[in-house]
């Protein structure tokens, strides 16, 4: 008998989450906001299901797993899994197809389930199958959010929080973790684990399959493996730098995840020479030139450099560059720091330009946009002149390739465990 720990059943309750989220941007009316999957625990083999609408009733995710593992293998197990994004109902519903779920799994033998979100409005009488709940917060609240699209709304739109999880809520609600991971890993390694362990990928999640097809999943052909470019090895390099690993954790306490972290690294990346610098580059006289009010005195005055040398004194620093004696100000007012009498500690202390830049972020980026998949709109506030935007989006599309690669590794690796 097989025995899943909670990572591994959290990896398929992301994998529910990205079909769940696929399937809602192609067709809304026809799946569901619930994804399930259903999996023989001696064999491993396993199915996956959203809710579906049949005839204007809505077949729910568990059972059209348990159908579908039916139609494909021809047997039901004797020992199973459910995995579920949104616990199983208890309660009659007018727009539900057969009996309620926990009927469904209360039939079926020594099946265990394992769930994303509790559904607050069900009760679960006193079911006789073993239950338990993921205590991984950031699963448990898109579940919830999923939950909530149907459970709070009346249209069933997906929330464009969850929209914007854009490639993969796989890979984006993990970003962080993953990215922390790669810090510690060479690129050499992460090529060798592909190899080693490539197997190919199960077809949970194409989004473009119907949930009844019946194609055999346990033999997965025609996945491609997901590619190494020059822009994923640039990516994996800079992640180690010791600058990339002092900005991921400082974004990660104040919560900065998903596409807007990828934007985020990508950006800084450009801005300090791929986590080489946090200086910008130029000598005193050049910083004169360019920010002093002797020299510049337009420029001296929008940076709030009121007084002879604050030019090179408030030159750029931090990873995305502090300039000018106002920002200095204001960063370190926010930040409880006395940056604008030493401004050298944001180029010294990388903990200290970590914070100013994710001061910077969240008062000049991401406070003016929504859609931080569009690297023009986000580096804006960044450079005006979108300077260097080509190696900005390479990084961007470099960081999101890297993501789906470690994806995979982590799903192969579950795989090869089982
Ligand atoms: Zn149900």
């Amino acid at each position: 008998m097989k025995t899943y720990n909670r990572n591994q059943l959290d990896r398929i309750l992301i994998n529910l989450c990205d079909l769940v989220i696929e399937r809602q941007k192609i067709d809304p009316e026809k799946w569901g906001l619930v994804g399930a999957a259903y999996i023989d625990r001696e064999t491993g083999y396993k199915t996956t299901a959203t809710s579906i609408k049949k005839s204007g009733k809505w077949q729910h995710a568990e059972r059209t797993a348990v159908n579908i593992f039916r139609n494909r293998f021809g047997y039901l197990p004797e020992h199973s899994l459910i995995v579920v994004t949104l616990s199983p109902c208890s309660d009659s519903m007018t727009d539900r197809l057969n009996s309620d779920c926990e009927t469904l799994i209360e039939s079926l033998p020594d099946c265990q389930v394992y769930v994303g979100y509790q559904d607050p409005s069900q009760t679960l009488s006193n079911p006789n199958f073993e239950i338990a709940y993921t205590n991984n917060t950031e699963i448990q609240q898109i579940c919830r959010e999923l939950a909530d699209c149907f459970l709070h709304e009346e249209d069933h739109e997906l929330t464009e929080s969850l929209k914007s999880l854009g490639i993969s809520a796989a890979a984006i609600l993990t970003s962080a973790g993953i990215l922390s991971q790669a810090i510690n890993m060479n690129q050499d390694y992460i090529q060798q684990t592909l190899d080693r362990n490539f197997r190919p990928l199960e077809n949970t999640s194409d989004p473009r399959k119907p949930s009844d097809d019946p194609t055999p999943v346990v033999v997965r052909q025609n996945q491609a493996q997901p590619q190494i470019t020059t822009e994923v090895e640039k990516v994996v390099e800079f992640l180690q730098r010791p600058l990339a690993k002092e900005l991921l954790e400082s974004a990660q306490r104040h919560g900065i995840k998903g596409m807007e972290l990828l934007q985020l690294i990508a950006q800084c990346a450009h801005e300090t020479a791929n986590f080489t610098t946090l200086k910008e580059h130029g000598t005193r006289q050049d910083f004169m030139q360019q920010y002093d009010r002797r020299h510049n005195p337009e420029t001296a005055e929008i940076l709030g450099n009121e007084h002879p040398g604050d030019g090179a004194k408030y030159y750029g620093r931090g990873y995305i560059q502090l300039t000018g004696r106002d920002n200095y100000r204001r960063a370190g007012q926010a930040l409880n720091l006395p940056l604008e009498a030493h401004p050298e500690l944001v180029e010294r202390d990388p903990k200290i330009a970590a914070e100013t830049t994710i001061w910077f972020w969240k008062t000049h980026v991401a406070a003016k946009t929504d859609n931080f998949e569009d690297t023009k709109t986000v580096t804006k506030p960044i450079n005006r002149t979108l300077h260097g935007i080509e190696d900005r989006e390479a990084n961007f599309r470099g960081l999101k390739q890297f993501l789906q690669i470690m994806q995979f590794r982590n799903n192969t690796q579950d795989q090869s465990r089982q």
